[in-house]
């Protein structure tokens, strides 16, 4: 159903002023805060006969979910899924306010434009003009627009599985975690996620000689702990093959001017991870670096309590990350390898990375939809390395796909800018992004 100029700029100007809205509604998490947000979209939903229902999972957190019902249920339903909290922002260090939702040189300003308030007023505008169309749907489209994503989703869409999964079950799911399309020689690359790392969060304990500080005794746990942390720091886990990044980093092999051995060398060593970053591709390096194998990263350490007192332990605090398929006890016996035998590990936290079956109708629309926009477009699967609220849904039987459609400009990294100061979209992007997403949900739908 593609759309006329006049009404892509309609739907773009109706985009603009949601996210506005949105973006003027604080729900820094913590604390969150979300109802509001809730509240707005209902009665936005509400003034054009669409009945969302504002779901509370805590005072003052809320979801909120709608739905336009098919003739039929010959075809699976799909979500269309976002998440209304953001990171904190400190108005100090940004030049338009984070919560202004100010529009200057041609972006949208503040925190949430890009994670992910532009993609709620998206799907909230895809609701409405699919129920202004009046369109015969073959399946059910629904909306959830949830809280807590950046805290772990414990008033989100964890929640909303846990308690109301009726409300939300669906064969596809679109949400956050790709979409972003980068120039690569003659090609536009569009990504599309398909798979995230799960967590393993690791305690390691040095145990040693207590005792006074100016007579040392010899072991000394904080040294112990020190030299493993160092040594965890500057190892790299071994590599796993996992089909999604395998997917991804063949296809970017095909599309890279070098020769596939060559490719391969620079794309899946440690020796030309390292290269790519040194010649300024230091996002890609990371990411391609993260896909690959599982990651043990030391973020906090807590040892004495004073300056003469020699600790009995110490310990360290390691953000692990599991590739899809790794297990918890997997990961250890890595970390256990290179921090030896002497140091205690405790899991903490752990959660299962996940790879969806991407080949699907869907995947295929939305190859078809930016190929009619760019001819030189290709959209390739990939993995993050961080989660989603995907999560909550692929064990439930979900295809879910990240995608919301972005052109990035070299100059200015998405990657940057989400979490980051001066967070903002441009409105130029929101145009390609309703455009895109419009005219491949409307088609999968009718
Ligand atoms: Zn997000």
């Amino acid at each position: 159903m593609p759309l006329t100029k006049e009404e892509l700029d309609r739907l773009t100007d109706e985009v603009v002023k949601h996210l506005q809205a949105l973006i003027r509604i604080d729900t820094s998490n913590p604390p969150g805060n979300e109802l509001p947000a809730a509240e707005y979209i209902h009665d936005v939903f509400a003034d054009e006969g669409i009945d969302a229902t504002i779901l509370k999972s805590a005072p003052k957190r809320a979801n909120v979910v709608a739905r336009l019902k098919s003739g039929a249920d010959d075809a699976g339903p799909i979500l269309l899924m976002s998440h209304t909290d953001v990171v904190p922002a400190n108005p100090d260090e940004w030049t338009h306010h984070p919560f202004s939702g100010e529009i200057a040189d041609g972006f949208v300003w503040g925190r949430g434009a890009l994670d992910m308030k532009d993609m709620t007023a998206i799907e909230m505008v895809i609701m409405l003009e699919l129920k202004r169309r009046g369109l015969k749907l073959k399946r059910d489209v629904v909306f959830a627009a949830t809280a807590d994503e950046e805290m772990g989703s414990t008033y989100g869409m964890k929640w909303l599985v846990d308690n109301h999964w009726d409300m939300i079950k669906a064969e596809y799911a679109i949400n956050e975690g790709g979409g972003v399309g980068i120039a690569m020689g003659d090609r536009l690359v569009f990504t599309c996620q398909i798979a995230e790392k799960g967590i393993a969060w690791l305690t390691l304990k040095a145990r040693g000689n207590p005792g006074h500080g100016s007579a040392p005794t010899g072991k000394n746990a904080v040294v112990e702990l020190s030299r493993a942390v160092a040594k965890l720091g500057s190892s790299h886990l071994p590599r796993h093959k996992v089909e999604a990044a395998e997917r991804f980093i063949d296809e970017l092999a095909r599309l890279s001017p070098y020769p596939t051995w060559l490719a391969n060398i620079l794309l899946k060593t440690n020796f030309g991870l390292k290269f790519l970053k040194k010649s300024g591709q230091v996002t890609l390096a990371a990411l391609l670096y993260a896909i690959q194998r599982n990651t043990a990263t030391p973020t906090m350490l807590r040892a004495g309590q004073k300056e003469n007192v020699i600790p009995a332990t110490a310990e360290a605090t390691i953000d692990g990350r599991i590739l899809p398929g790794q297990t918890p006890d997997n990961f250890i016996r890595e970390v256990r390898r290179i921090v030896g035998d002497d140091i205690e590990i405790e899991l903490v936290k752990s959660s299962q990375g996940y790879q969806i079956d991407y080949k699907s109708p869907l995947f295929e629309v939305f190859n078809q939809v930016l190929k009619e926009h760019y001819a030189n477009a290709v959209l390739v699967p990939m993995m993050v390395a961080g989660v989603t609220d995907g999560r909550f849904v692929v064990p439930k039987g979900v295809k879910v796909y990240g995608f919301i459609p972005h052109i990035q400009k070299p100059e200015l990294p998405i990657l940057k800018l989400i979490h980051g100061v001066d967070e903002r979209v441009s409105i130029e992007n929101l145009r390609f992004a309703t455009s895109v997403l419009w005219e491949s949900v409307s088609r999968f739908v009718s």
